[in-house]
């Protein structure tokens, strides 16, 4: 078996009581059968708080006020982890903020960004990442597993990640190269024209590619980026909420930026956000390129399983314009001041609602369209 992971993934340690949104609320927490097998067993006078604290027919835990876990204490520490140890956590637990996508022999273990300490890891890395592999021993077949398109998956994504990281080119040209490719893929796939995905990748690496996104990136007009980030937003209010304040946070965000519906009034905010940025010794141009390439390396394979190619692209993207938006109306809201905890903040609280909900990836992605713009 080959397990693959990112290069910081080892440098995470939860900081529990500390953690300024724990993991232990707000979402219901699945317990697998091992784990409940185990809880039966326990003859402890801790047995009966395990008796009503997990729904046993449901198989999950029960929540109290405002969706805390039943075993999490007032003081943010897992009662259960105190009284059993650690390893009477169930599978979800003992993961968590870990992330795997299975493939055939593959395993691809990342940090998920929802949890706000791994955010903090990914935001403060300035050097590229780079994913480390390990073979350990056992093997498996899965029975419908297209092996052909997932390789053809693993070579895309290595250019797509070798372009998103290349730091000579401006993040937009580097976002439209990888829309390009993921594109130019899925026409092929959809006319089963796997083998000439080979052809794309080496068209996508040319300068004269290059050199034509540039062009065609310089003719976007305010008008139709303003639309797009105003649509953006509105396509994340009609999402399903894992947190209601959420709700509030995208109006309030809308409200500010789009407001009086004046597209060179929010074009002069953008510039004007992005020259303050450029001063501000923030390195947000680096932090979208990690965002890009976490989400990149953490979905775009997956495409094997649903055919998705364009999708997983387009979740990339617009996961960083819709971020950009929303750092930028707080920074209004600051009186045109941010920080990185602020960044850190909107960044694990987006991927929470986003990659935690199997509806809302999949109605992003099935809104893909072709033409993307932004400033
Ligand atoms: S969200 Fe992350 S840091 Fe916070 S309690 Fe959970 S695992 Fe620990």
């Amino acid at each position: 078996m080959l397990y693959m992971i990112p290069d910081y993934y080892k440098e995470f340690q939860c900081i529990a009581e500390e953690c300024e949104d724990t993991c232990c609320a707000g979402w219901k927490i699945v317990v697998d059968a091992r784990a409940l097998k185990n809880y039966r067993s326990v003859r402890s006078i801790y047995r009966k708080k395990l008796k009503k604290s997990i729904n046993w027919r449901k198989k999950e835990f029960r929540q109290g006020e405002e969706r805390r876990c039943a075993f999490l204490r007032e003081d943010n520490l897992c009662d259960m982890y105190t009284n059993l140890g650690r390893d009477s956590l169930c599978r979800t637990c003992r993961l968590y903020p870990r992330h795997v996508e299975e493939f055939e022999g593959v395993r691809e273990i990342t940090l998920s960004i929802s949890c706000p300490e791994a955010a903090r890891i990914l935001l403060h890395k300035k050097e590229p990442v780079h994913f480390l592999t390990a073979r350990r021993k056992g093997e498996e077949e899965y029975e419908d597993f297209d092996l052909f398109l997932y390789s053809q998956l693993v070579d895309a994504r290595e250019v797509l990640i070798k372009i998103l990281q290349n730091r000579e080119l401006s993040i937009a040209v580097r976002m439209k190269l990888m829309l390009g490719i993921a594109r130019d893929m899925q026409l092929r796939v959809n006319s089963s024209e796997l083998f000439a995905c080979e052809a794309v990748l080496e068209k996508y690496q040319k300068d004269a590619v290059c050199q034509y996104v540039k062009r065609d990136l310089a003719h976007t007009k305010t008008e139709e980026a303003y639309r797009f980030a105003e649509e953006l937003l509105s396509m994340l209010e009609s999402l399903e909420f894992l947190k209601e304040d959420w709700c509030v946070h995208l109006c309030e965000t809308q409200e500010r930026l789009y407001g009086n519906h004046d597209s060179q009034k929010w074009n002069r905010t953008t510039q004007e956000f992005f020259q303050w940025l450029s001063g501000s010794g923030m390195d947000w141009e680096i932090q979208k390129e990690q965002l890009l390439v976490y989400f990149i390396s953490t979905y775009f394979c997956g495409a094997v399983y649903d055919g998705e190619i364009y999708g997983k692209a387009w979740l990339a993207a617009v996961s960083v314009l819709a971020l950009e938006e929303m750092l930028k109306a707080r920074w209004l809201r600051n009186e045109k001041m941010l920080d990185q905890e602020e960044i850190v903040e909107i960044v694990y609280r987006y991927s929470r609602e986003i990659e935690h909900s199997d509806i809302n990836l999949e109605k992003i992605q099935s809104q893909a369209r072709l033409e993307l713009y932004f400033r």
